[in-house]
């Protein structure tokens, strides 16, 4: 049975993104939309959109409890109907970091039944994303809002548990009109303040994050950002579910990539040897490289404090941006030690080029939701040497990557030291290179995993 799906978020690309969360939206509705079902996409209309893209202008709505009216756009893409909501406070392209981002958002999941009744839509699924959207659940079982939604299911998914939106009561209650009784701690408290991503776990009908094994890992105190107690029982009333994410196949080909441009080993052998003299780096040596973001998360500290010793039989090269200390580390290193090339930014072509043309990749992370870097990597015959967690032990078989077991160095040292054996046998490397290239990551199986879920829910 078709099902009509609507998802909110604070990102989607091409439209709006800050991280993976964006491609998650920017991949799951097309994909849901080709097999079969209708889809709309509502996030907030910022200042400036990504892809060029300019909504029609369609509506023009009034919410109850809001000053002001809110503006409907609306694109027509791949199948997909996208909306954007124009309202206060989303007057920048910035899409966070303002003192205000709750209630904004807040005011943003306001907005969004409202929005959707004046288009005169009826799902039957909302499915809202992250903190940003966590209070709808709540907004539409405990405040009035159009009829149309009196019977629809609610899926929570949480990307990154790191990020909650909290504030005080206070505030919240008179904003969104919700109920002070439902300020307690098995509702929407949270030392002393209201958690949206609480909220969204407390009240949606299931919740979902993007990998088996993170979803274990978040009932646990060293995972679980102090939301462990309540994932607890979400999982044991077998409302929590973990589902991978894909990766956008057409974005990242190796065959029709300018960066890359092969299908088989001799191929990447000699994209690895452009990459090499282009970067300057010893072509005697296997390179590992790192593509990421500098946050505690991903390691980067412990892949610095690897360094030296990596430096010895490898060729590093690192690009991202971030933390601060970590930059200016890296780039006195870079001054000073050969075989090691070092990119501050965001740089697209070169990320290409680099999981193009990169032996092996790394990633030291504290913990990793989903992780998309290994799954592209291995597509390009890139190896993975990650710490065993979350997404990356569900998506790396230690037939093709190296797994390592503690976030520190020296369990790093030893999955790169096993690495580098295996790379001096070329039979035995190729092997490992040709099975990653032949995985299939497209967001069919995912996507299908999702709603299978909505049909239970709707059951
Ligand atoms: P995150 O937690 O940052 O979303 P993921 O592994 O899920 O981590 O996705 C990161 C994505 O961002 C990958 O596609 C990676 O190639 C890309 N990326 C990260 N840092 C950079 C950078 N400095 N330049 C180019 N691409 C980057």
């Amino acid at each position: 049975m078709p099902l009509h799906v609507l998802h909110v978020s604070s990102e989607v690309y091409p439209f709006s993104k800050t991280g993976g969360l964006a491609d998650v939206l920017g991949a799951l509705p097309l994909e849901q939309a080709r097999l079969g079902h209708t889809v709309t996409v509502i996030s907030p209309w910022y200042g400036e959109l990504g892809g060029g893209a300019e909504p029609h202008r369609v509506a023009i709505v009034s919410v109850p409890g809001m000053f002001g009216e809110v503006e409907i756009g609306r694109l027509y893409q791949n199948g997909v109907t996208y909306l954007f909501v124009r309202m206060a406070g989303f007057e920048s392209k910035q899409l966070y970091g303002f003192k205000n981002d709750v209630e904004r958002f807040i005011f943003f999941a306001k907005a969004v039944p409202f929005a959707i009744a004046a288009m005169g839509l009826q799902p039957q699924i909302l499915h809202a994303h992250d903190w940003a959207t966590g209070l709808l659940p709540a907004l539409i079982k405990f405040t009035p809002v159009p009829t149309t939604f009196q019977r629809v299911k609610m899926v929570y998914s949480i990307h990154n548990l790191q990020y909650q939106g909290r504030w005080n009561p206070w505030d919240v209650l008179s904003w969104t009109g919700l109920p002070s009784s439902l300020v307690h701690s098995e509702g929407l408290e949270f030392f002393g303040d209201v958690n949206m991503m609480k909220a969204g776990i407390v009240y949606a009908d299931a919740v979902t994050t993007v990998s088996p094994t993170y979803a274990q890992e978040i009932t646990t105190l060293a995972y679980g950002e102090k939301l462990e107690g309540v994932l607890k029982r979400v999982q044991r009333d077998g409302r929590l579910h973990g589902i991978i994410n894909g990766i956008d196949l057409e974005r990242w080909d190796p065959v029709t990539d300018a960066q890359a441009g092969f299908s088989d080993w001799q191929g990447k052998q000699a994209a690895r040897a452009r990459m090499q003299i282009e970067l300057e780096l010893d072509l005697q040596r296997p390179t590992v490289a790192l593509v990421t973001r500098f946050a505690q998360q991903k390691g980067i500290d412990i892949a610095i404090e690897a360094l030296g010793d990596l430096l010895e039989r490898w060729n590093v090269v690192i690009l991202g941006d971030g933390d601060l200390f970590s930059e200016k580390v890296l780039g006195l290193i870079s001054r000073y030690a050969p075989h090691f090339a070092f990119y501050k930014g965001y740089n697209e072509d070169l990320a290409h080029q680099v999981y193009a043309g990169a032996d092996a990749f790394l990633m030291p992370s504290r913990f990793e939701p989903c992780g998309l870097s290994q799954m592209i990597s291995m597509r390009y015959g890139t190896l993975p040497i990650a710490r065993d967690t979350g997404g990356l032990h569900d998506t790396i078989s230690p037939e093709i990557g190296f797994l390592f077991p503690e976030a520190s160095a020296p369990s790093l040292l030893e999955a790169t030291d096993a690495a580098f054996d295996v790379w001096q046998d070329p039979t035995a490397w190729s092997k490992r290179v040709h099975a990653a290239m032949a995985l299939d990551w497209s967001w069919e199986s995912s996507a299908n995993k999702y709603l299978e879920l909505y049909q239970r829910l709707l059951a």
